[in-house]
């Protein structure tokens, strides 16, 4: 390692152990934030996915993502202590969007103590017996913590759309008691934010070839990724729709271009982070008089 880069891991340390975060070298203003404003229809084939604000590689966001995730874990510690917000963060993406590799790269090391993942498959017969969102309700964060959905409510207005599970007049209302449950979570002090993780058709392919080609990688591959590949255009529309009819003021989505899986690591970092600061949480005071206190032998 070069001396330069010990150096600033240390000051890095010592930022973290004061409570203290590195400035940021830019301010939420100074980037986009991919957030869709409620009402706004997006269109997700105008949108590109290979955008990366003029990044070219890698390394060029190294040290700024390292500074989001410093924020992150900074905010998660005082959220924790304070036991008053909560946050929900939804990841939903086509296959292969990168949920999995997002979670490993934002979250890592953020106190595992305060965090919970929950990953959705399709519902088990006892979940099938329940209302549909039974299942994400019981998985949904208390104060104090962060819930992180890998895949959720979501799906039961796009695979199950897209794949005509349920008839039109099940899933259509279901926006509407998607705001609400969002509402509901929001009002009791669970703050919501929403991603979308947008790769390209190409890069999808370009991904599952990855996946075949590399023994390590083979035991991703999945044949019914091939199926549902076959019905992309559908998955496109049915997302442009719960984006339409779910990105509120509460609870917004964010449109996050992730062909490029580095920048779309530091969008979600700066997302997140932003949003804990806006929760604003603060460590509760100390109790009164402990300057006179000393600790026995
Ligand atoms: P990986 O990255 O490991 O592939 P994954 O999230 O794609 O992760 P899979 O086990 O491959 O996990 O897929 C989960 C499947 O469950 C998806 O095809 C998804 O559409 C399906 N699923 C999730 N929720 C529901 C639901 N409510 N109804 C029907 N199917 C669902
Ligand atoms: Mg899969």
């Amino acid at each position: 390692m070069a001396k330069g880069s010990k150096k600033k891991d240390a000051k890095k340390k010592d930022a973290k152990k004061n409570g203290k975060v590195e400035a940021v070298v830019r301010s939420p203003e100074a980037y986009p934030d991919y957030r869709v404003a409620p009402g706004e229809r997006i269109m997700l084939p105008a949108i590109d996915a290979n955008q990366s604000e003029g990044y070219e590689r890698k390394r060029d966001v190294l040290d700024e993502l390292e500074e989001q995730r410093l924020r992150i874990q900074d905010l998660q510690g005082k959220l924790y202590a304070e036991n008053k917000h909560g946050l929900l963060i939804v990841l939903q993406a086509m296959d292969t969007g990168g949920k999995d590799g997002a979670i490993k790269h934002v979250f890592s090391g953020v106190n595992p103590q305060g965090c919970r993942i929950s990953s959705f498959k399709a519902p088990n017969p006892e979940e099938a017996n329940h209302d549909f969102l039974w299942r994400y309700h019981k998985s949904a964060p208390a104060v104090g913590r962060i819930g992180i959905f890998n895949r959720s409510h979501y799906e039961d207005v796009l695979v199950v759309r897209v794949k005509n599970l349920v008839p039109e007049e099940v899933w259509r209302p279901r926006y509407e008691l998607i705001n609400n449950f969002e509402w509901n979570l929001t009002q009791n002090n669970i703050s919501v934010i929403k991603f979308y993780l947008h790769i390209s058709k190409d890069e999808q392919k370009r991904r599952l070839e990855s996946r075949l080609a590399d023994p390590n990688k083979r035991w991703k591959f999945s044949t019914n990724d091939l199926k549902e590949r076959a019905y992309w255009e559908d998955y496109q529309r049915a997302f442009e729709d719960a984006i339409y009819a779910t990105s509120t003021e509460y609870a917004p989505w964010y449109v996050i271009p992730a062909n490029k899986k580095w920048y779309r690591n530091l969008a979600i970092a700066r997302a997140i982070a932003d949003t804990l600061e806006a929760i604003d949480p603060q460590f509760p005071p100390a109790e009164k008089g402990l300057e006179k206190i000393t600790i026995p032998d």
